[in-house]
């Protein structure tokens, strides 16, 4: 036998749809044969073997009607079970053999266009009937085969994927194979290409943490705002705009009941809404206080900080340069806070387009990239040197920190991660500030937005997180990095952060 990739196919219309899929001559495929019997048989021999990553590919059946035929299905794990047939229970035999990568392999197969499920998946040594689909759905387990816990358990420490297109489920079981198993057989060509890039992107690696990283004290005050909501107030509680910008974070609040809204109009008379942490304008103040609606300010307090100096600068008749990003909340609110007094200035060529002035100052967006603020900044500088500056930096401590950590990360790293939402300024900034140092980065809102042609060849990977991810991915994508090989896990911390926002009084107690 010899090195590379090794695809697994119990029967022979298994082998040859996966075979019209492949791309690569380097890539073996083995018909195993049907069962639980003969798959522990090859088992023993593929245990043996020198192929660097093992898949198994096949059909299976879906223990949920939720799963539709021509589905796939990439396992989170692989178990033995005895079934439960005479009335008894499922039996597991033997551990779970996990599958941490199948994440990422999930994801490249959605970007492909297949439908794709996550989950457990079952070995049973018969054909299984609705009834018993239903206690092993109990389980856990998602779908149920013949033969991949023990072709998995072959891998020993190699990586190793497991895929199975859905042939029956539960509403459409033994007699709807035919039409069902065209559609799994389809699905398994169209998913062998993706199997082969998972395996390409196998690798021993090195991944540098960048910290600090993740929450800062604004979005943990913030999001804590909206669970104290809930807790004190029950659900639901209105959101005005995203609390931080954040996909994992909002659905989560979502799932317990906050109701994230555009404007204040979509909230009813009388019920509470909470402020998202990139603060409003005086304007949609009074529009709450108005409407008479109970409001739980969650404005970052060093965004406030801004705001007041806006206040402060344009009562003393300053014009007010706000250097920030067209359309970003922050901006918006921060721009409300004196309207005849405020200009946006995005760039250099905009801070040439101004008209001369006496008395300017100039304020910023806390979430900007360091350099690029000092650049425009310069160039106010330079054409009007009697500019005021803030009192203090506007870029905040998160932002500045962040992007230090990742640059220092980025100089020891082929590639960097950055966890966080598109609509994350601060975590878009991560990426630009490693970009601007050579290293490519990429935006990534959790393990599933991770492209494996990222990761073919590159060995030594850059990890952060923006100000509003939440540290579970950054432990998530380690963990699915694991998956396609060792991964030997560091830190560099540039520096470290102690700073905590006090609550509002409405969530105080
Ligand atoms: S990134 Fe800075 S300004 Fe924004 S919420 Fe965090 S601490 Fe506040």
């Amino acid at each position: 036998m010899t090195d590379g990739l090794l695809i697994c196919t119990p029967l022979g219309f298994e082998a040859r749809a996966v075979r019209r899929g492949l791309t690569s001559s380097a890539t073996t495929v083995l018909r195993t044969g049907y069962g639980t019997v003969r798959a522990a048989r090859v088992a023993e021999r593929i245990s043996r073997s020198r192929y660097a990553q093992l898949a198994v590919m096949g059909v299976g059946g879906a223990l949920s009607a939720d799963l539709k035929p021509g589905d796939l299905v990439v396992a989170t794990s692989v178990r033995t079970s005895g079934g439960a047939r005479g009335g008894r229970p499922p039996r597991s035999d033997g551990a779970d053999i996990d599958c941490p990568s199948a994440v990422l392999l999930a994801g490249e197969l959605r970007r492909a266009g297949l439908t794709v499920h996550l989950g457990p998946v079952v070995t049973v040594d018969h054909l299984v009937r609705k009834a018993e689909r239903a206690e092993l759905a109990e389980t856990g387990a998602i779908l149920a085969d013949m033969e991949s816990a023990p072709l998995a358990g072959a891998a020993g420490g190699r990586p190793v994927a497991v895929v199975r297109a859905v042939s029956d489920n539960p509403d459409r079981p033994v007699a709807g194979i035919v039409s069902g198993g065209l559609a799994a057989l389809r699905s398994l060509r169209k998913a062998a290409p993706a199997v082969e890039r998972w395996a390409s992107a196998c690798a021993s690696r090195d991944v540098l943490l960048a910290g600090p990283r993740s929450f800062c004290a604004g979005v943990e005050r913030a999001i804590e705002i909206v669970e104290r909501a809930l807790e004190q107030q029950g659900a639901p509680v209105y959101v005005r705009k995203e609390i931080v910008h954040n996909k994992r974070v909002v659905t989560d609040l979502a799932g317990r009941g906050a109701v994230f809204v555009d404007e204040l109009a979509e909230v009813p008379d009388g019920a509470t809404v909470v402020f998202s942490a990139h603060g409003v304008s005086p304007a949609v103040r009074a529009e709450a206080a108005g409407r008479g609606l109970s409001v739980i300010d969650g404005t970052c307090p060093l965004v406030s900080k801004v705001h007041a100096e806006a206040r402060r600068f344009a009562a003393d008749g300053y014009t007010v340069a706000l250097i920030g990003h067209a359309g970003h909340e922050e901006v918006e609110g921060t721009l409300g806070e004196a309207p005849g007094s405020m200009v946006l200035v995005q760039s250099a060529e905009d801070v040439a387009a101004l008209e001369p002035r006496d008395k300017i100052a100039y304020l910023m967006q806390t979430t900007l990239s360091v350099d690029e603020a000092a650049d425009v900044a310069g160039a106010l500088r330079s054409r009007f040197p009697q500019v005021r500056a803030p009192g203090s930096d506007d870029i905040c401590y998160a932002t500045t920190n962040r992007q230090a950590s990742v640059r220092a990360v980025a100089a020891s790293s082929e590639l960097v991660l950055v966890a966080g939402s598109v609509n994350s300024s601060n975590s878009v900034r991560l990426v630009e500030v490693c970009e601007r140092a050579g290293t490519p980065a990429y935006l990534i809102d959790d393990a599933s937005g991770i492209e494996l042609s990222w990761l073919a060849g590159v060995t030594r990977i850059g990890l952060t997180a923006g100000a509003s991810a939440p540290p579970a991915v950054v432990s998530e994508i380690v963990s699915a990095l694991s998956g396609l090989g060792p991964v030997s896990v560091s830190e560099r911390v540039t520096t470290t952060e102690s700073i905590r926002f006090g609550l509002p009084k409405e969530v105080r107690h």
